[in-house]
Formats: C-alpha cells, structure tokens, sequence
C-alpha cells in the first residue's frame, strides 16, 4: 500500500484500475524539404487543415453546449480564436517560406515554441493556456497528416486513467460510463481540462509528482478527491472503508442535490446565505438552478485576460448588464479587476517581476498602475448599478487608506449621477495580513467585507497557493488563519457591517460548517459546490458548530482541527 498526495481539482471519490499513459502519443510529423515553388500549394494545405480543425471545433462546441453548458462550450470557442489566430498563421507562413519546410513540420515547430513561452512564464494562467494552444495545434496536425485519433479510446469500465497532462479536448473524449477518475501529473485548477472533468462530474486529482512512473498500469487505486490523496495496492480492510465511504458519500450527493430547493438553514433555524463566485455572465444562470441567493463574486478579471487591448466602457457594461438580466433581482457583488498576480491579462503581457504575488497587484495596481482602466470599470459598475442590486467590492485591500481612494472614486461616480442616483454600497476583501491589522479602519469606510481565504491563507502562512512543494503547509484550517477569520467576524459584528466568505473554503462542507460556528453568516463558492454545502448545514445545530469552532480555536496545528472536524461531523 502506497499513498500519493496531490491538489484536488474536482471532487469525489472513486476507485479503479490505472491506465497509465506516461506520454500523451504525439502525431508522427513527417519533415521534408519543399522547392520554392511548393510554398504557395503547401500553406493552401494548412488553410485546408485549419477550415477542417474549424468545423470539428463547431461540431465539439454544440455537442459540449448541449451536454455540459454555455461556460464549458466556450473553451472550444477560444480554441477556434486561437485557430484563426492571424499572427499565428503569419509565422507558420514565415516558416515555409524562410526555412523551406513542408507544413507540418512548420506547425508543429511554431505551436511548440508558443507552447514553451506560455509554460516558461512564471504565471499558473499562462502556463495552463500552453495546454489549450497544444491541443489546438494536435487538431491542425491530425487533419494534415490524416492520423486516425485513437487516443484514449476503448478505456475498459472502472478505469482510473494517469497521465502526465489531459488537454481539455482529451477530456471530452473521456467515456463517463468508463473513467471513474483521472490523475495527472500537471495542470492546474483554472486549466480547462479541470474545468471540463468538474462540469462532468469526473474527481480528479493533479500535481502528483511521478503519478506516471509510480503508478503500474493495472493496479487498483482508490481516489480520495476531497483530500487529494491516491492509494494504491490498498489491502482488503482499506478497501472495504473506502468503499463504504464511497456509497455513503453517492448516497449523500443524490440527496444533496434533491434538497437543493430548500432553505439554507441550521437544524435550528439558522439560516446561512449561499451565493455564488462566477467568472462569466452566463455561469450566472447557475444562481437559480443552485437555489442561491445572487452573486459574491464576481471575478471580471476572469473576462479580459485574453484580450489584446483593455477592456473599454461598453464592452464591460454589456457584460455587467447580462450578468443582472440572469439575475433579476439578486444581487451581484462585482470585484474590481484583480489583474497582476498570476493572473496577467494579453494587453500587460510585457510585465514583468520578480515576485508578482506580492508586486503590482489587485488594488494596488487599480490605483498605481492602471487608473484610467480602474476608473473606466467603476463607470461601467456604476451604469448597471442604475437598474440592478449591484454593489462593488476592491481586492486586495490593505489598509482603510487604500480604502478610502477607491471608495471616493466610486462616490464621486455616484454622485455625478451614473448610477441614477443610486448609493452603490462598496466592499472590502479581507485577504491580506495587513487588512487584517486594520480592519477596524477598513469598516469603518466599508459597507461590508468578503474574506478571501485564498489568498489570505497564502500570505498569512507564506505558503504560495499555487506551488506544488508548499501545498502541504497551505490550509485555511491552520490555527492562525481561524484565529484571523475569527477577528474579522468580531470586528464586523462590532461594527454592524455584513461579512461573507468568498474563497475556496466556502465551498467545502466541512470547512463551512466550521466558518459557520465561527459566525459567518454568509458564503460564497462555486455554484456546484452549493448541494452539499446546504446539506451538511441544514443536518447541523448552531450550537454544535458553535463548540467545534470554540475546539478548533483551541488547536495547534492543521492536524488537529481535521480531527476534530472529522469527529464532529462525522
Ligand atoms: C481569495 O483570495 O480567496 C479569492 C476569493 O480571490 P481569488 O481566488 O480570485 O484570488
Ligand atoms: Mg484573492
């Protein structure tokens, strides 16, 4: 028996034999030299094989659009932007003509070189979008050299599949009746492929170092998502608890998911807010069918991170206009553009530095570096605003002073009569150590906060959220970050000021039920993660969470407050 540990990217349990594909099979790329007079014939092939990729990338489009949704269809849609990306087809032209190279080989030479810049940069966004110009390039290739693609095809019922890497059209391919999990060795949670085996339910573990190698092709596994951990070889007993675990846990989904449409509430009438975080308009339907009560973030840098130039007025105000349409009258909480970070959009890709978790970044960089766009956004917010239950939210905040800059922007907007004169109420998210040092002056400025435990877990245990060799140390459940949670929610209630949570930990069961006893009264996450968050609270006693978050407050390590959640909530 062996036990791996890796990054959860959808949840679930499973349990199956390994395929192990150490290498995803490359298309065999013939190379040959061509005459000059071949040049003009040779790249009318490629515009051949790019119409042919085109209309298989429709084809997929309406297939993922019917089966999974808008949000998931869109990735092929960006996959068909790249396609008819002009620069790329100019460099693939280059190649032909200065190096004398028949096409493929041009191809797969331009889209290997973009590939490695994308991974090489020191950004988790950019290096997950190397997978999507791959795959993109695979498809090109396979129409050129007329290959059948068979990859992953044929997968036997209960298969655990380990790769080094899926492109998310490699996890479309995925039969779900047959391909109870996947394991991977890159990619990371905003990759599309994480995306994609979410949507169709798949769990999914990655960033387990040598999962390739370590796993033998055959053996059987049990796939813990929930605490990101492989067994393999398990002995008769581990198996007969797993799988328990497994019935239990189906058996407690199917009832999640019926109880959807049933008030947010402790078993003592409690009740808890449940909203959603969103990237796009359109995830925004998934409000009503979650039974949520509107939108806690709205992450719009999400929105422009491929566009070539900054977003202007119009364009943004179209998306927070559809955004409201969805929700009627819900309320949406737009956070201001979080941009720097990992998260670097096309038109600052010239940026650079050192480390740009802690560099220009989120409130600092609307303020520092990017008024006019900053500014630009808080007109197209206030213009929505005029019609809708639209409030406002800045990241990163750190101090009541950066604060108050941006909230005075957003007055003056207001009262030059944007908003239809309305008073648009203005948040703070709490994710920084510094907020936390300030929070008093942050409330008394701020009309609420949102605790952003992603962040605010990285920084305060200086542990990066995306790197593989800390994720061990990573953990909102460590006692400095409780304690830290539990300052704010005293704060804010001495304040009378409404505070919600809006990272990852809103989403996990068993930690919101914690954030609960702790006195958060509100919570934010992934909309699909809402069922089971609403069922584990309506089974539970206000009281009951209260003591586990008065034990939990008491513990000295991660370790502890897991076992004691664990016997909790059993
Ligand atoms: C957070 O940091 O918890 C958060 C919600 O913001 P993001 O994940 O977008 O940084
Ligand atoms: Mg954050």
């Amino acid at each position: 028996m062996k036990v791996l540990k890796g990054k959860s990217i959808a949840p679930g349990l499973a349990t199956g034999r390994a395929f192990v594909c150490k290498a995803r099979p490359a298309v065999a790329v013939p190379r040959y030299r061509l005459k000059p007079s071949e040049v003009e014939e040779e790249y009318r092939r490629f515009q051949r094989a790019v119409e042919s990729a085109a209309e298989d990338l429709r084809a997929v489009y309406s297939r993922v659009h019917a089966d999974l949704g808008q949000p998931e269809a869109e990735i092929f849609d960006a996959h068909l932007a790249l396609l008819f990306d002009k620069q790329f087809a100019i460099q693939v032209r280059t190649r032909i003509e200065t190096d004398l190279v028949n096409i493929e080989h041009a191809v797969a030479t331009e889209i290997d070189s973009l590939a490695r810049v994308l991974q090489a940069a020191n950004d988790g966004y950019l290096s997950e979008r190397a997978a999507d110009i791959r795959d993109v390039g695979e498809r090109v290739l396979a129409h050129l050299v007329r290959e059948p693609q068979v990859f992953l095809a044929g997968l036997e019922p209960q298969t655990v599949l380990v790769v080094e890497e899926l492109l998310p059209s490699d996890t479309l391919k995925l039969d779900r009746e047959h391909v109870v999990a996947i394991i991977t060795e890159r990619g990371g949670p905003t990759g599309h492929a994480a995306i994609l085996a979410r949507s169709m339910g798949i769990p999914a573990i990655t960033a387990v170092e040598g999962a390739t190698g370590l796993i033998a092709p055959g053996t059987r596994v049990l796939v813990d998502g929930e605490q990101a951990e492989v067994t393999l070889l398990p002995t008769r007993q581990q198996r007969r608890r797993f799988d328990a675990r497994l019935n239990r846990y189906q058996h407690a989904t199917e009832e999640a998911v019926d109880a959807e449409q049933l008030v947010c509430a402790t078993s003592d009438g409690q009740e808890i807010s449940l909203q959603a975080n969103i990237g796009r308009p359109e995830e925004a339907r998934e409000v009503a069918r979650h039974n949520l009560d509107g939108v806690g973030l709205f992450r719009t840098e999400f929105l422009f991170l491929d566009d070539p130039r900054p977003p202007d007025l119009d364009r943004q105000l179209q998306c927070y206009q559809d955004t409201c349409h969805i929700l009627g009258e819900r309320p949406l909480v737009i956070r201001t553009l979080d941009l720097g970070g990992d998260k670097h959009p096309a038109f600052l890709r010239e940026r650079t530095e050192a480390n740009p978790n802690m560099g220009l970044r989120g409130l600092r960089f609307s303020l520092e570096a990017a008024r006019e766009l900053f500014e630009t956004q808080l007109r197209a917010i206030a213009q929505s605003a005029a019609h809708c239950d639209v409030r406002v939210m800045f990241p990163m905040v750190l101090a009541g002073d950066d604060f108050q800059q941006a909230a005075a922007i957003v007055r003056e907007i207001s009262a030059s009569g944007l908003a239809g004169g309305k008073v648009i109420p203005v948040g703070a998210m709490i994710e920084t150590p510094s907020a936390l040092f300030t929070i008093d002056d942050i409330l008394s400025e701020a009309d609420f906060l949102s605790l952003g435990t992603n962040d605010l877990t990285q920084f305060m245990l200086a542990a990066d959220r995306n790197a593989t060799n800390v994720m061990a140390d990573y953990s909102t459940l460590h006692p400095a970050v409780l304690r830290a949670i539990h300052q704010v929610v005293k704060a804010a209630a001495h304040h009378g000021k409404p505070l919600s949570v809006c990272g990852e930990a809103a989403g996990d069961p068993a930690i919101a039920s914690l954030l609960v006893g702790l006195g958060i009264r509100s919570l934010s996450m992934s909309p699909g993660r809402a069922a089971r968050v609403r069922f584990q609270l309506r089974h539970r006693s206000l009281a009951s969470l209260n003591e586990l978050a008065w034990d939990a407050l008491k513990c000295r390590s991660v370790q502890a407050v897991r076992e004691l959640i664990s016997s909790c909530l059993r």
